[in-house]
C-alpha cells in the first residue's frame, strides 16, 4: 500500500514578508504565497509591518492550501521562523502557530531563519556543503559548517548591505525597495568615486559607506562632475567588493569546495559576477539560489523545519517563545551531524 506523504506548512515572519509553503517531507514544494510589507516612506516599522501580518495572515494560508489543493487537516507539520527578527513581528507568527497548533493538535517547530535560508539553498541548488553568503534587508553573514554547528566567519558590525542600499536609494528619492533600482542605474556608469571600503578582519561596516555615498547627493559636484548613475555603480563596487574579499578569505580558510549565493540582494548580477569569479578562482562549484527562493519565504522554513522534525521531534510549547537576536551558530544542526 502506498503511504500518504507527510505535509509541512512552513511559516516565515520575522521581517517585511509573511511567507507561507506547503511543503512534503521529500522537499517537493507544493505552494508558495508571500505578502510582503512595503513602507510608502521611511524603513521598516515593526508596529506597521506587525499589523500588515495580521491583516494578511488568514487570507495567505488560505491561499497557500487552495494552491495545494489541500486542506488543514492535511498538514502534519508547523515550521515557523523563531528568530532572528524584529520583535514584534516575530511575535504575531509566533503567536498564529501555537495557537493553530495547540487547536489543531498538530507538532509545531521552530527554525533559525538565516539556516532557513542555507538549508533551502542545499535543497534546491544540489549543493551539499557550501559556504555561504547570505545578504539581505536584514543580514549580512558569511557562514560554512564546522564543528557541528553552521559558522559564521564573517557578518556586518553595523547595519545589512540591503537596508544600506535601501536607505541610499531613499535619499536619493527612490522608493523601496531600492536594490534592483540601484542595480539598474548602476549599469549605465563606469565611473568610480572613491567611497570608504572598510573590511575589519572578516568582519565588513557599511554605515561610514552609507554615511559618505549619501554626502555625495549633497554635495555642490552632484550633477555637475558626477551623476546618481555613478554614485550607484560606485556603492556597488564598493560594497561587492567588501563582500567577495571577505567570501574570499573564507573560501580559501575552510577549504570548500561549494559557495552559495543568497538572501535578497542574491539576485543583483553584478554582485553574482564577483562571487562567480571568486569561486571559479578556488575551483569551487558556484550556485545562486534561486529567485523564488532567495528572498524571505516560507519554504526555507517549512524544509530546514522537516529537517529537524525528522531527526529530533517537535518542540514543546514552552520552548517556542520567540529568539529575536538567535545567533546560528547557537544551534545544533542534528541531521548533520
Ligand atoms: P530579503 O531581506 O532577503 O527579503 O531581501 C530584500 C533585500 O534585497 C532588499 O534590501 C532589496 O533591496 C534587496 N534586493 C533585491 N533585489 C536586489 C538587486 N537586484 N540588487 C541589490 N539588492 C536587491
Ligand atoms: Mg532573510
Amino acid at each position: 500500500m502506498k503511504l500518504k506523504r507527510k505535509i509541512c506548512l512552513g511559516i516565515e515572519c520575522t521581517a517585511h514578508t509573511f511567507g507561507v509553503s506547503i511543503l512534503d517531507f521529500d522537499g517537493n514544494v507544493i505552494s508558495i504565497i508571500n505578502d510582503t510589507y512595503i513602507p510608502e516612506t521611511g524603513g521598516l516599522h515593526p508596529r506597521k509591518v506587525r499589523e500588515h501580518h495580521l491583516e494578511c495572515f488568514d487570507r495567505t494560508i488560505t491561499m497557500a492550501m487552495t494552491q495545494a489543493n489541500l486542506s488543514i487537516k492535511d498538514i502534519n507539520l508547523i515550521a515557523f521562523s523563531q528568530g532572528p527578527g524584529l520583535g514584534p513581528v516575530l511575535r504575531v507568527g509566533a503567536l498564529i502557530v501555537r495557537f493553530l497548533s495547540q487547536k489543531l493538535k498538530i507538532p509545531l517547530v521552530g527554525v533559525n531563519h538565516c539556516i532557513g535560508h542555507i538549508e533551502i539553498g542545499r535543497l534546491k541548488c544540489g549543493v551539499k556543503d557550501p559556504l555561504t553568503l547570505y545578504v539581505s534587508g536584514g543580514n549580512t553573514i558569511i557562514s560554512a559548517f564546522e564543528s557541528e554547528r553552521y559558522q559564521i566567519f564573517g557578518e556586518t558590525l553595523d547595519i545589512a548591505v540591503g537596508n544600506f542600499i535601501d536607505a541610499f536609494a531613499r535619499d536619493a528619492g527612490l522608493q523601496h525597495p531600492g536594490g534592483p533600482k540601484i542595480e539598474s542605474l548602476a549599469k549605465k556608469s563606469k565611473k568610480y568615486i572613491p567611497l570608504p571600503y572598510v573590511v575589519k578582519g572578516m568582519d565588513l561596516s557599511f554605515s561610514g559607506l552609507y554615511t559618505a555615498a549619501k554626502n555625495l547627493l549633497k554635495s555642490r559636484d552632484y550633477n555637475r562632475r558626477y551623476n546618481l548613475d555613478d554614485i550607484a555603480y560606485s556603492l556597488q563596487e564598493t560594497a561587492f567588493a567588501m563582500l567577495t574579499e571577505v567570501t574570499e578569505r573564507a573560501l580559501a580558510h575552510t577549504n570548500k569546495t561549494e559557495v552559495l549565493l543568497t538572501g535578497g540582494v542574491a539576485a543583483n548580477k553584478r554582485l553574482q559576477e564577483m562571487i562567480a569569479y571568486i569561486s571559479n578562482e578556488h575551483n569551487a562549484k558556484y550556485k545562486v539560489v534561486p529567485l523564488k527562493y532567495t528572498g524571505d519565504n516560507g519554504a526555507m522554513i517549512g524544509w530546514t523545519g522537516i529537517l529537524k522534525y525528522k531527526e529530533v521531534g517537535a518542540d514543546d510549547i514552552e520552548d517556542t517563545t520567540i529568539n529575536p537576536k538567535w545567533r546560528m551558530e547557537n544551534v545544533e544542526i542534528p541531521w548533520r551531524s
